[in-house]
């Protein structure tokens, strides 16, 4: 089951053909998308996400996407998906087709969650740290690295998958050169000590997850204490809990680091779902 709507508020088949072959989007990576997680009808952080599209696109300097085009677009998803209860809904947004007249291409996506990142969410996964060359201060020093922009560009984040696939692990934990925590390939860490949930700072050069501040915003209301700083890799191995979340994958927990059992954090990976649950 999938669903595709255009912006300019109709819907398209799913199994046809769409894009030019000189979409910028295709043939550079040259654009941006969200994946938004839609449960029972309902998107969740919807203007967080369309606030992190708007966010890309300046960075990248595309034209700011049509925010009413794209909610448009959403809700002609919604009303015409008739799968499971959850959904990933992709929002993408390109340069257009080169040499044209920069009119950019957008669509919105509807898509079922993977078996894969279902199971994920029950079992937990392992993860390896690979480092990704991005030093402190890299984000300002150098703007055309784009960082902390969701950019089309996932090859490299692919790449990492497949070599954690080659050293036996699921996931990946991507680390400074020096060895601090950066970010999942498609998702946010979060490493937990007692009642205090720590994340590394977007400003290292990492996205700015909606799902960690969603269950930031749930953690503080409940009397959670949230800390946003570098974390040393080497502390994940003694930490109460260590997680990857992300829209789709929610709140997974690591069980294993580097091929070396993580404390179980089982019970706090349920407390920290329903943490997360209770803001919907
Ligand atoms: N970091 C990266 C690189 C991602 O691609 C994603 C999501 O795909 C995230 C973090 C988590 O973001 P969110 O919680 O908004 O889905």
């Amino acid at each position: 089951m999938r669903v595709l709507a255009l912006l300019d508020g109709t819907l398209a088949d799913p199994d046809a053909p769409l894009l030019r072959v000189d979409d910028l989007g295709l043939v550079r990576g040259d654009g941006i998308f969200e994946t938004i997680l839609v449960v029972d009808g309902k998107p969740r952080e919807l203007d967080p996400h369309l606030d992190r599209l708007a966010r890309s696109a300046a960075i990248l300097e595309l034209p700011e996407p049509d925010r009413a085009a794209f909610e448009r677009a959403t809700s002609l998803v919604l009303d015409n998906w008739s799968g499971g209860a959850e959904m990933a809904l992709k929002l993408v947004y390109t340069r257009g087709i080169e040499g044209g007249d920069g009119t950019p291409t957008g669509f919105a996506l509807g898509l079922p969650i993977s078996a894969k990142v279902l199971a994920q969410r029950a079992a937990g996964i392992s993860a390896v740290t690979l480092d990704r060359g991005i030093e402190p201060g890299l984000a300002e020093r150098a703007p055309w690295l784009l960082l902390g922009a969701k950019t089309l560009s996932y090859a490299v984040n692919m790449a990492a998958l497949r070599e954690a696939e080659r050293r036996g692990a699921e996931e990946v934990v991507f680390t400074t050169s020096s060895g601090s925590v950066l970010e999942g390939p498609t998702s946010t860490l979060l490493a937990v000590n007692g009642r205090t949930i720590t994340t590394p700072p977007a400003t290292l050069g990492i996205l700015p997850g909606t799902t960690q501040a969603a269950l930031f915003r749930a953690a503080k209301r409940e009397g959670w204490t949230v800390v946003v700083e570098p974390i040393p890799a080497a502390d994940l191995h003694t930490a109460d809990g260590v997680f990857l979340v992300s829209s789709v994958r929610k709140v997974t927990r690591v069980h294993t680091l580097d091929g070396k059992p993580l404390t179980d954090a089982s019970a706090l990976a349920t407390e920290l779902a329903d943490l997360y649950e209770s803001e919907y």
